[in-house]
């Protein structure tokens, strides 16, 4: 058998192993149970096989997506390796003849698409085929609570104890939560080998920006790359509907693709973005997945993504070929509330609500960050990284203002109205503004009337819209949504911690009247 090395040359035609996929190669190859932890492009599949091929027998690669494994099953065989795959995409032949090597022992990697695993007979197929790996790809469709979630990925665990063979599982998702599942369901809790490498993506350019008219920031920004692929994620269908007008009216090409859309409309879509350069697709997170352009020059999101791994995910489709690639996240207080109220709608249990929330205020630090975000966002991943040079943090350090006693006005604003008021009425309130509803309530009469008078209301809401940001603030659903104080807040209020406070936003909001609350 030749090395390693020799047959990532001879038959995979790479010149080295990139960052972290030598030692993976190792303990798969050793039969050690592994669960691998790469971001999107980063090479996963040769993990598994170039495993595949040191091992004697055969190994089972389980993927959800059936184009991606009839691309890479094509790439092997041309390659000289005896791959086949059992999808529901198969003629009866292509199934015929991988049944056949399989039985003559002429087969190295079997893929098949996790459905499969539910009939009965394929069981006692892979019980008599020498079965000696098992590979899983995209393993976090096996969590419940994320959105790839693959209820016949369930029995993989099952598949792994009734073979009694090693497994390895990859996936680009990261967090803890998921991570946990993985072990319990596809390890039954005893904890594989761990790799967790090279997230960092340092030809993507990061930028945030607070929402200040999204629609024109969209089209600018689309604007100044005009003829580049590029995907605007939204976070309703609707907009993705009107969105993609608007670029079009604006000269682009651009289309549209959401989860309501026909099979066939969408399979329209994905394979003109394959195919055409400088198509924009305008679409929510339900394109995602398997989408393998490499050139993909740019990523703006006009809403918020929900938690920080979908933003690393969705941002991490650009520049997959290495090439320079830029992307610009827009977030406002609307998407925090409404990503907030997702959350506390959603039919997960508790604990996994408030590993959600943990998530998107991850996000939110992120987007409010002072300095370099790569640094922030490689953090949260576990790597350490130095300033970037290539954020918009690094290009224009954050110029900030202590803002402790605003925070403080507008704290001591929401516990006076005993937490039952949002934003706009809230400001009312700081700047002394005799409205019927301030009047009605009697808001007139309370300390905090008039003394945020130093601040306009986009201003303020620029300081609301932080506080959210750092999560001082959240809105509660059973009150319409009113700001209720966090225990992080406590020690502004009470005069014993100190917020600093990004003062663009600030400015920008008073250069530009026209932001909505
Ligand atoms: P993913 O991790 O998303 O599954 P792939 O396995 O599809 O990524 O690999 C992404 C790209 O990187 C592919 O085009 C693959 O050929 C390339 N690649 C993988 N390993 C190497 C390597 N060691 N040297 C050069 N290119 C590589
Ligand atoms: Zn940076």
């Amino acid at each position: 058998m030749p090395d390693s090395a020799t047959l990532l040359r001879d038959v995979f035609g790479f010149d080295a192993f990139r960052d972290g996929q030598e030692e993976i190669v190792q303990a798969v190859t050793a039969g050690e149970n592994v669960l691998a932890i790469m971001p999107t492009g980063g090479g996963k599949s040769l993990c598994f096989q170039l495993p595949a091929l040191m091992r004697e027998g055969v190994t089972v690669v389980i993927s959800p997506l059936i184009a991606l494994m009839r691309d890479q099953v094509r790439a092997l065989q041309e390659a000289g390796v005896a791959a086949g795959a059992l999808t529901s995409g198969n003629t009866p032949e292509e199934t015929e003849a991988v049944w056949d090597a399989l039985e003559a022992g002429r087969l190295k990697l079997l893929y098949m698409a996790p459905e499969r695993l539910a009939a009965g007979s394929a069981m006692g197929m892979l019980r008599r085929i020498g079965v000696s790996m098992i590979a899983v790809d995209e393993a976090h469709c096996v969590s419940q609570w994320g959105h790839d979630f693959r209820p016949d990925y369930l029995r993989i665990g099952e598949l792994r104890r009734a073979l009694d063979v090693p497994l390895a599982a990859f996936t680009a998702t990261a967090d803890a939560e998921t991570q946990e599942e993985i072990v319990q369901k596809l390890f039954d809790g005893s904890p594989p080998r761990a790799f967790l490498r090279g997230f960092d993506r340092p030809n993507i350019h990061l930028a945030f920006t607070a929402k200040d008219g999204p629609r024109r920031q969209i089209l600018e920004f689309a604007a100044a790359r005009k003829g580049q692929s590029g995907i605007v994620y939204c976070g309703t269908r609707n907009k993705t509907e009107t969105l993609s007008q608007g670029l079009r009216e604006a000269g682009h090409t651009a289309c549209y693709y959401h989860g309501g859309m026909e099979a066939e409309d969408r399979r329209t879509v994905e394979t003109r973005f394959a195919r055409e350069d400088g198509l924009i697709v305008v679409a929510t997170v339900a394109f995602g997945m398997g989408i393998d352009k490499p050139d993909i020059r740019w990523v703006a999101h006009a809403d918020l993504p929900k938690s920080i791994e979908a933003y690393y995910q969705e941002i991490g489709r650009a520049g997959r070929d290495g090439g320079p690639a830029e992307t610009l996240t827009l977030f406002g207080p609307d998407d925090i509330r409404l990503r907030r109220t997702q959350i506390d709608e959603g039919l997960a249990p508790a604990d996994r609500r408030d590993a959600d929330h943990g998530r998107l205020n991850a996000l939110l630090g992120l987007a409010e960050a002072l300095e370099c975000r790569r640094k922030t966002l490689l953090g949260y991943f576990g790597e350490t990284a130095e300033k970037c040079g290539h954020c918009d943090l690094c290009d224009t350090p954050a110029d900030v203002f202590d803002g402790t006693m605003a925070v403080r006005k507008a704290l001591s604003a929401i516990l006076r109205t005993e937490e039952w008021f949002g934003s706009g009425h809230l400001i009312d309130i700081l700047l002394g503004n005799e409205t019927d509803k301030v009047l009605a309530r009697r808001h007139d009469q309370i300390q905090t009337f008039g003394v945020g008078k130093e601040y306009t209301r986009p201003q303020w809401q620029a300081i609301f819209r932080q506080m959210m940001g750092h999560d001082l603030v959240r809105p509660d659903r059973e009150r319409h949504g009113a700001l209720r104080m966090t225990e992080a807040a406590k020690p502004i209020l009470r005069g014993e911690a100190g917020i600093e406070l990004r003062r663009d936003s600030i400015r920008k909001a008073t250069r530009r009247p026209a932001v909505k609350a």
